[in-house]
């Protein structure tokens, strides 16, 4: 039976082959690669460096509220589980002092932000009171005018909302909205803890609500516990009914040591990693033949989203917000949030405590971070255009980084063998083409040019005659 590029067969043997785990490469390098040395001074000396090559340079901001009110048990968010106002309400005087930290620093050197896009994620932004986001919205308020955004987002958690605050959000600036759907299944959102009935969500956006906004996106997790192909299948078939702008196919990782309440769910629920795969295989099939396009990896939009325009102009920006048009500058508030700006990346401290310790002495709250050599950014560079354009073109890398894209990565072009018997890529003189196929193995792809995973692979080929890498 085919199922989009693959056959049963063939599909079983590239995933027994090329497994689904490995970096996403919302950042290059990854988080664990992060110096914990990188605090405060670093940060501020990071934003200097930014700023001084360019005092207008387009901006995004992110904001992480870690708070939910019932933990869902896939989660592998940084979250805090409470209904608790006061505890809420606290947490928010802090953003609000982290805020004036920015702006105080901005002030400090004459910047006024060119700030375009804000970005409200969490944990659930949505449990905020009204009279809480209005503050919040003032607030942001003292760093840009939030009605001249290009894009205003936040994350929807629909059992905290009904459709009046889906109007107020739209009254106060926000333009885009994500839902965290994941399922339709009831038995699916049992097995997970977030019953979300179909009919709820179709009520918080009935047509007048949602055309309000510029682009409705569902999150959709496959590989839960009790799916099967028939119930994503349906799920998918549910979501085309609906029809948001853009559809988030994203894999559920089951890692019980890191997030420990993921034992709740059962390890032998979890479908097969061949029939995970096979989701989402049929998933991306079913709704390119639907008009929605794939825009990369995780990212589907519709045909006649503004997403699609930004990849046909290659303008897209693939970071820890997902796809964006071209504003890679990003500054993260709120504790865990990550910032990518320039050659540099930075995190937030984790937990309450050292973040409002940090934020009481006036400094940004930076738990890690790193700065990128030239090496890496020309690396970070191959692997963003593979995401997300699935070609590469040797002579931009060359044009940009004054390089000799065969000389500099002969080691890395050797292990193409594989990937080109398999089917995955086509490699010429002056390019490589991920093919159809390859784009559901791209990150293996990717993989090759991560100089993190070659340091820790165990046998280091040479050569292209010495072309097996062992991806750990
Ligand atoms: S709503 Fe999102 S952040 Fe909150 S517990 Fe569920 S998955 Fe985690």
């Amino acid at each position: 039976m085919q199922t989009g590029p693959f056959t049963e067969s063939l599909a079983k043997k590239l995933v027994a082959k090329y497994p689904l785990t490995g970096p996403y490469y919302t950042s290059y390098p990854s988080v664990g690669q992060w110096d914990g040395q990188f605090k405060n001074e670093s940060f501020t000396s990071a934003l200097d460096d930014l700023f001084a090559a360019d005092g207008n340079v387009p901006l995004s901001l992110y904001l992480h509220y870690p708070f939910c009110p019932e933990l869902c048990t896939y989660c592998s968010c940084h979250v805090i589980i409470s209904n608790d106002q006061d505890r809420m309400d606290h947490f928010l005087s802090y953003i609000f002092k982290e805020i004036d930290i920015l702006r105080d620093y901005l002030n400090s050197k004459s910047i006024t932000p060119n700030i375009k896009e804000i970005h409200l994620g969490g944990g659930s932004p949505s449990v905020i009171s009204r009279e809480g986001f209005e503050r919040l919205v003032a607030k942001l308020g003292t760093l840009v005018d939030v009605k001249t955004l290009k894009h205003f987002a936040i994350e929807v958690d629909v059992r905290t909302v009904d459709k009046e605050m889906m109007e107020f959000y739209h009254d106060q600036g926000i333009n885009r909205v994500s839902f965290g759907v994941q399922d339709f299944n009831p038995d699916v959102q049992e097995a997970v803890n977030r019953v979300q009935p179909v009919e709820m969500v179709e009520k918080v956006i009935p047509l007048n609500v949602r055309n309000r906004f510029k682009s409705i996106n569902f999150d959709i997790l496959w590989g839960l516990p009790f799916q099967t192909r028939e119930t994503f299948r349906e799920t998918i078939n549910t979501l085309k009914r609906i029809a948001p702008d853009r559809v988030t196919l994203l894999h559920y990782g089951h890692f019980p040591d890191i997030f420990k309440h993921q034992v709740k769910i059962n390890e032998s629920d979890i479908p097969s990693e061949f029939e995970r795969f096979m989701f989402n295989v049929e998933a991306i099939s079913d709704l390119e033949s639907s008009g929605y396009e794939w825009i990369g990896l995780d990212h589907i939009a519709k045909k006649n989203d503004e997403m699609v325009g930004w990849k046909n102009e290659h303008r897209l920006n693939r970071g820890f917000i997902g796809y964006t048009c071209e504003y890679a500058n990003l500054i993260g508030l709120g504790p865990s949030a990550l910032s990518s700006f320039g050659k540099y990346f930075g995190q937030n401290t984790y937990g309450l405590s050292d973040y409002y310790a940090a934020i009481d002495k006036g400094i940004f709250p930076t738990f890690r971070g790193y700065e990128c050599s030239s090496d890496i950014l020309l690396r970070s560079k191959v692997i963003s255009e593979l995401i997300n354009y699935s070609f590469l073109n040797f002579r931009d890398i060359e044009n940009n980084f004054e390089v000799d894209f065969h000389n500099y990565f002969d080691r890395e072009l050797g292990f193409m063998d594989e990937l080109i018997e398999d089917g995955l890529v086509e490699l010429t003189e002056s390019s490589i083409k991920v093919t159809t196929m390859g784009r559901y193995f791209v990150r293996h792809i990717c993989m090759i040019f991560d100089i993190f995973l070659q340091r820790k692979s165990a046998h280091k080929p040479t050569s292209r005659r010495d072309s097996k890498l062992v991806m750990s």
